[in-house]
């Protein structure tokens, strides 16, 4: 708990420093089209490596492409749906919208990987939406989705907020949830 009062604190009281860095990625995000989600956000990579777990993808019937491109131009990643038959990157969030650019119809699909079937993109919206509560619900069956802290030990916590350093490496997390743990008791 105290980590994340550390990180509402580190918005809340901007230095200089993180403004500047921060700033620079917006500049950037702005020049370079999702500069930070493609080159630099680590969860970006963890849902990449993910995505090839996947158990559907993009697929582009070449008979029927007219090679028009404008899938390529649509997708966030810049990844070339154009030239592939099927889209094999750690970079396709599955956002679909090289498939609603398409102007053929059926040249683009979603198939499920294991039969090549043509999965609609509405079930494949609910899909996703199904899977996400489910993950909600059992984590709100087994305990895991509320924490048990009150507003009163976030107000008393944040009062000795800036005696408290940031951690940079696991002991001092332990430390610091040992703190956490004592002034609880
Ligand atoms: S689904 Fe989205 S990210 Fe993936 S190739 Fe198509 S446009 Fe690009
Ligand atoms: S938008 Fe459709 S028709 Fe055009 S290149 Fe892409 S897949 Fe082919």
């Amino acid at each position: 708990m105290l980590l994340i009062l550390k990180c509402i604190c580190f918005f809340a009281k901007i230095t200089q420093f993180s403004l500047i860095v921060i700033s620079t990625l917006f500049f950037l995000s702005i020049v370079i089209r999702n500069f930070w989600c493609r080159y630099l956000c680590p969860y970006g990579a963890l849902l990449g490596l993910i995505s090839f777990f996947s158990p559907t993808r993009i697929k582009r019937d070449t008979e029927l492409c007219i090679n028009c491109s404008l899938c390529s131009k649509a997708c966030p990643s810049r990844i070339k749906v154009d030239k592939v038959k099927t889209v094999l990157s750690d970079e396709c969030t599955s956002c679909l919208s090289c498939v609603d650019a398409c102007p053929v119809k059926d040249t683009l699909q979603i198939k499920d990987r294991f039969f090549n079937k043509t999965i609609n993109k509405k079930h494949a919206a609910v899909g996703v939406i199904v899977v996400y509560f489910l993950f909600v619900l059992v984590g709100i069956i087994f305990g895991r989705w509320n924490n048990k802290i009150s507003a009163q030990e976030y107000r008393e916590y944040y009062k000795i907020i800036n005696s408290l350093g940031h951690p940079t490496n696991n002991s001092q997390i332990n430390d610091l949830n040992k703190k956490a743990e004592q002034l609880q008791n």
